[in-house]
C-alpha cells in the first residue's frame, strides 16, 4: 500500500468517533471489514456486546498452528474539542501532521499493520505460520469485551507464538534515536483512601475533620520515596540509553553501580521517564470534600493512581501504604487488573528479527528493551506464556509522545511512511522461516 492510500485510510478511522466509553469501535470493525473485502481479503467479526466489536483477518500459513498476531485496539480515551486545535475527529492535516484522538494511540499502528498485512497477503509465498490480524476495542478500559472476550471466543489465540502490539517506537532524545520495545508493563494499582469525622462549623474547629486527616494521610503517602530498582529489562534499557552520558567527567557506571551514587540517582529521579520505570509511583489525581467555606465535612477521599514495578507484589505495597495512610482513614482498593504476568523475555529470535527490520530501514541504533509505565492487552498474552512486544517503527520526540492522552494528539506523515516501511520490514521477518 503507498503513502497516499495509508494516509487516507488512517485518517478515515481518525474520523470514526470510537471514545471509550462508550466505545462504538464496531464502526471502526466495519470500516476495516469493508476495506479488507475491497482488497479480497476476509475477515470475521466478533461482538461482544451491541455496539462493541471485534475484527479478525488472517493471511494462511504453510503449516498450522502457532499463529503470529499483529495486535491493535480501534478505541480512544476521550478528548475535550475546546483543548484541541484542531477537531480531534476530523483528521485535519496541518504542517506535515494528522491531527486526531487516537493517531498514536493507535489508530496510525492499527493502520501501517493493516497495510503490511495487506502487501503480504499479496505476496505469492504464503508465510510460514498464519499471520493474524486483530484489532480489539474496549483496550482502553480493561479489554474485557475486547482482548479477553477473544481469547475465550477464537481459543486458537492462546497457542499464538508472539503478539506484536503497542507501547515501543523509536525515540528521538536530541538528535539522538534509539529504539524502545517494550517487554514487559508496570501494574496498575489504584486506590481511595476514605475519611470521616464529625461535621461542624468552620467557626469551631474540633480536630475531628474528615478533610483534614485526608490531607494528613495523603502528604504521608506522597512523601514517602519509593526505592530506585534495578530490574534485568531496566538495566539493559538504561545501560544502553546513557551509555555515553557523564555528569561533569563522571561517565555513566552502569545503572546497578548508579543507584549507589547520590549524583546518579539525582539525575535519574529528575528524569520523569527514567523515575517511572525505576521505582513505584503514586499519583494523587482526585480530591473530593467539603461544600461549603463555613462547613466542617463530615466526609471526604482522595483517589490516587499508582503503577508498581513488575517485580512489585500488590501485597506488599499496599502493607506499606497502609502504614503510610494511618488509622485515620481507611483504604479501597480500585482498578486492579489481573492478570499481572512477569515480562517477556528479550534475549529471543523475535527481538533479534525485529532488530534486524528496524537496522534495514533505520540503520544501525540501539535497539533496547523497554518498560512500559502503562498498561496495555499484551498482559493477557503475557500471561499465558506467550512473548509480547510493544513495537511502532515510528520516531517520536518525547515532545510527540507526551500528546498521547492529552491535547493535539497527532502523527506525521514522516512517520506513516516510516511506520509503513518499518512494519513491512517486520512482517517480512514474522513471515519467514525463521519463526517456529
Ligand atoms: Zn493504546
Amino acid at each position: 500500500m503507498n503513502l497516499n492510500s495509508a494516509v487516507e485510510l488512517l485518517r478515515d478511522l481518525l474520523r470514526i468517533d470510537t471514545t471509550n466509553p462508550p466505545g462504538n469501535e464496531e464502526k471502526a470493525a466495519l470500516f476495516i471489514q469493508d476495506f479488507l473485502r475491497r482488497e479480497g481479503v476476509s475477515s470475521e467479526i466478533y461482538q461482544a456486546v451491541p455496539g462493541r466489536a471485534n475484527i479478525l483477518s488472517r493471511i494462511k500459513g504453510r503449516l498450522s498452528g502457532k499463529p503470529v498476531i499483529l495486535l491493535g485496539h480501534t478505541d480512544v480515551v476521550p478528548a475535550k474539542r475546546e483543548e484541541w486545535s484542531h477537531d480531534p475527529f476530523a483528521a485535519e492535516v496541518s504542517d506535515g501532521f494528522i491531527y486526531g484522538r487516537g493517531a498514536i494511540d493507535m489508530k496510525a499502528q492499527v493502520i501501517c499493520q493493516l497495510a503490511a498485512f495487506i502487501d503480504c497477503a499479496r505476496q505469492g509465498t504464503p508465510p510460514k505460520r498464519d499471520i493474524i490480524f486483530l484489532a480489539t476495542c474496549d483496550e482502553e478500559v480493561g479489554g474485557n469485551h475486547g482482548v479477553e472476550f477473544m481469547l475465550e471466543a477464537v481459543p486458537e489465540l492462546k497457542d499464538a507464538s508472539f503478539v506484536l502490539s503497542e507501547g515501543g517506537s523509536m525515540f528521538d532524545e536530541n538528535g539522538s534515536v534509539h529504539a524502545q520495545i517494550s517487554v514487559t508493563e508496570k501494574k496498575l494499582s489504584q486506590f481511595i483512601i476514605k475519611a470521616s469525622g464529625k461535621g461542624g462549623h468552620g467557626s469551631m474547629p474540633h480536630g475531628d475533620n474528615a478533610n483534614e486527616k485526608i490531607v494528613a494521610a495523603a502528604q504521608r503517602i506522597l512523601s514517602y520515596k519509593w526505592p530506585l530498582k534495578a530490574m534485568p529489562v531496566t538495566s539493559a534499557y538504561l545501560d544502553g540509553v546513557l551509555e555515553n552520558q557523564s555528569i561533569g567527567n563522571m561517565k555513566f557506571p552502569g545503572l546497578k553501580e548508579a543507584l549507589r551514587s547520590k549524583e546518579w540517582k539525582n539525575y535519574l529521579e529528575r528524569n520523569e521517564i527514567y523515575n517511572s520505570i525505576l521505582r513505584n509511583t503514586v499519583t494523587l489525581t482526585i480530591l473530593k470534600g467539603g461544600e461549603k467555606v463555613n462547613v466542617i465535612p463530615s466526609e471526604s477521599c482522595a483517589y490516587f493512581d499508582s503503577r508498581l514495578l513488575p517485580s512489585e507484589t500488590h501485597e506488599r505495597f499496599f502493607a506499606k501504604v497502609k502504614k503510610l495512610a494511618g488509622d485515620d482513614v481507611v483504604i479501597e482498593r480500585i482498578g486492579e487488573k489481573i492478570p499481572t504476568p512477569g515480562p517477556s523475555r528479550h534475549n529471543t529470535l523475535y527481538f533479534q528479527g525485529i532488530k534486524e527490520a528496524i537496522e534495514s530501514v533505520k540503520g544501525n541504533i540501539p535497539v533496547l528493551p523497554f518498560v512500559m509505565t502503562g498498561a496495555t492487552d499484551m498482559r493477557y498474552f503475557r500471561d499465558l506464556g506467550i512473548p509480547s512486544y510493544g513495537f511502532f517503527p515510528v520516531t517520536l520526540t518525547k515532545g510527540e509522545h507526551m500528546r498521547m492522552h492529552s491535547k493535539d494528539e497527532r502523527i506525521s506523515l514522516a512517520n506513516i511512511r516510516e511506520g509503513l516501511d518499518g512494519c513491512r520490514a517486520i512482517i517480512n521477518f514474522l513471515a519467514s522461516d525463521r519463526i517456529p
